[in-house]
């Protein structure tokens, strides 16, 4: 029972209704609300909001202490508070993150229809939710428990089968393994569970009956099953709420259905598609697209689920039909506590998302010969999940350039740190106040909403301001700060690996690789001060280099040409095979993934992103092994005279 809220009408401000909160009598949610109005719930309990439409209804037809009842509202769960708010779709504004078992949550993401390669714009619903997952894991400390659910049987996978006269198993089987290695690719976390909906087919057909059993379906002659919308009445559209009348347009005619917003939990079979044995009509038929995810959903978590992801396009009919399945089956109120949806991706040229049956898509495959998993994760984060996002050449242009400035930053502070770099002095106050400011700029950012903009935009403006400081300058004696910029530098990287953003050389070591990892560079630190000593001496920089008056001269030396000039000219000669061979070592590096950097009198070395080294042949592998793999490959090309 609820009551409308016009305490505010009656002369009781936010106080008041705080005031009525503490002592217990009535619970309140009174802000931000896009409806403007607040609804309370008479009575200790669960915390619940009007839900916009029911209060439009209620705008026409209460009185101020009138009682409405209102099925479509949000229940605030009760128990753990995370910190963190989120949009919810449920009931349109952010509300705390709440979890009834502190630091565990569970979360069902809707997966792929495995029919044919994925795309760019799967790429960023996943890679939009792997941010926001790692960010509850990694910083909020929360252990979630994520199921995938894949649709291995469709409509348009039996189709796909056809067209390549093939087993519909086989086609899902395939594209399903391409789409987890593409999942890979992109640096994705897999889900703790994937679920394929053909190994839940007695789980479906029972849930399926159970929603029969209490009254919401019905089954055809025929053999279908439909779920009775109007019988399960109000509490239909807790998402997208839509009357009759707004789609009476849609009415489709289907004498099977009893009303037009019946939808399919089971369809009877036709020829020539696969079926699975069902008790209803004629006994053989497959399961409906919105009963699955229920279905397998709830085989793992019950009849009660903390989080539930999917792309925008989800929202309806797919995730309205998910929460009315579930609710009638489990018999409870509210089945999923929270409902977030990634925003499309759209093509600039393009006015609709990048969708297959558009046939406006790129794969990840094409996308990935162009451009890294770390560029592509950037451009995720340079938008809001929610956002609609442009691809476009402007925005990957962007999304590089950003990681152009975090890279260069990562390794200016790494070669400052060994000394390779040599600045002004550095102004150390500024740089740890900034620190600490970014520190409490990106918690904010991300605790509101999962705000990787506000939170890149951060780490940035702290890279750019030490990136100033780090300018190469070659001064004598300088006084260095290696403490702080290697403090900044720790936060940065621990905050990309957070989002994901990877660099090889930077990534996490296991145990194993650590004293490889050390060893290298130790070798490769020698190595290039070696090679940095032997490319100043053919340059004739530094003391040593400058050639020594009244020493002996070759006979070459004489007749190249007469003084000062000519004597230069013929030493840059004699030692143009020392200059040519520092040259062909640096090639010989970045064949192996490491980059050696010259400035000015000091050069340093960066391991390069598996994308940036020729060829590609890496492409899978781990960048770190793989440089290490390398670079012990070229080692022993050049101590046993091999290349
Ligand atoms: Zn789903």
């Amino acid at each position: 029972m609820y009551m409308r809220c016009c305490i505010r009408a009656r002369g009781v401000g936010g106080g008041g209704r705080r005031q009525i909160l503490q002592q217990g009598l009535l619970k309140v949610i009174s802000d931000g609300h896009d409806c403007g109005h607040d609804l309370l719930k008479v009575a200790a309990g669960n915390v619940r909001h009007c839900g916009h439409h029911a209060v439009s209804e209620l705008k026409e037809n209460s009185t101020s202490q009138e009682t409405v009842q209102d099925p479509r509202a949000w229940i605030q769960p009760t128990g753990h508070d995370t910190g963190i708010m989120v949009y919810n779709s449920l009931c349109r504004r952010k509300v705390p993150l709440i979890l009834p078992n502190k630091s565990f949550a569970s979360w069902y993401q809707c997966g792929p229809t495995v029919y044919d390669h994925a795309h760019l714009g799967h790429a960023c619903c996943y890679v939009k939710f792997d941010i926001i997952r790692r960010i509850m894991e990694d910083f909020f400390n929360i252990d979630l428990v994520m199921v995938m659910g894949i649709t291995d049987i469709d409509d348009k996978i039996i189709s796909k089968a056809r067209e390549l006269n093939m087993e519909f198993t086989h086609v899902a089987q395939t594209f399903a393994n391409e789409f987890k290695r593409d999942m890979g690719r992109l640096r994705v976390q897999p889900p703790t569970v994937y679920t394929r909906v053909t190994n839940y087919m007695p789980q479906i057909i029972s849930f399926v009956q159970k929603i029969v059993d209490r009254g919401y379906a019905y089954p055809t002659e025929n053999g279908s099953v439909y779920f009775d919308v109007k019988k399960y009445g109000d509490r239909y559209g807790k998402l997208v709420y839509q009357s009759d009348a707004d789609l009476a347009q849609f009415r489709e005619v289907d004498k099977e259905k009893r009303g037009f917003r019946d939808f399919a939990l089971w369809k009877a079979v036709k020829p020539g598609e696969p079926w699975w044995t069902s008790p209803w009509g004629k006994g053989r038929g497959r399961p409906g697209w919105h009963i699955e995810c229920s279905t397998m959903a709830s085989a793992i978590f019950g009849d009660q689920l903390d989080i539930h992801t999917g792309g925008i396009d989800l929202m309806f009919p797919h995730h309205e039909n998910e929460i009315a399945q579930c609710e009638a089956h489990h018999c409870v109120p509210q089945w999923a506590n929270y409902f977030l949806h990634a925003g499309h991706l759209h093509k600039t040229s393009d006015k609709d998302k990048m969708s297959k049956s558009l046939k406006n898509t790129i794969t990840i495959r094409e996308f990935l010969e162009k451009y890294t998993a770390n560029q592509f994760r950037i451009f995720c984060m340079m938008t809001r999940y929610r956002s609609v996002v442009e691809y476009c050449d402007t925005m990957m242009n962007e999304a590089v350039s950003v990681q152009h400035t975090l890279t260069s930053f990562l390794n200016n502070a790494d070669a400052y740190i060994r000394g390779q770099l040599e600045c002004q002095a550095i102004d150390e106050a500024l740089l740890m106040e900034k620190l600490s400011e970014t520190k409490d700029k990106f918690r904010r950012a991300i605790s509101d909403d999962f705000d990787t903009r506000a939170a890149l935009e951060a780490i940035l403006q702290l890279v750019r301001v030490t990136n100033k400081q780090l300018r190469s300058v070659e001064v004598d004696n300088p006084v260095r700060s290696p403490g702080v910029i290697a403090a900044i530098q720790a936060y940065v990287d621990r905050v990309l690996q957070l989002l994901g953003v990877e660099y090889p050389g930077r990534k996490k070591m296991s145990v194993s690789t650590v004293d490889s990892k050390a060893q290298m560079n130790d070798v490769l630190d020698s190595l290039v001060k070696f090679r940095s000593t032997v490319r100043h001496y053919a340059l004739l920089k530094g003391p040593d280099a400058q050639p020594k008056y009244g020493q002996p001269q070759t006979t070459a030396s004489t007749t190249a040409g007469e003084g000062e000039v000519g004597h230069v000219k013929l030493q840059r000669k004699e030692r143009e095979p020392l200059m040519k061979a520092c040259d062909e070592i640096r090639t010989e590096l970045v064949w192996a993934g490491i980059q050696i950097q010259d400035r000015g009198r000091k050069s340093s070395w960066q391991v390069l992103e598996d994308q940036s080294i020729e060829g590609k042949q890496h492409s899978l592998s781990d960048p770190v092994s793989t440089a290490a793999e390398n670079f012990n490959f070229f080692l022993n090309c050049l101590f046993c005279g091999n290349r």
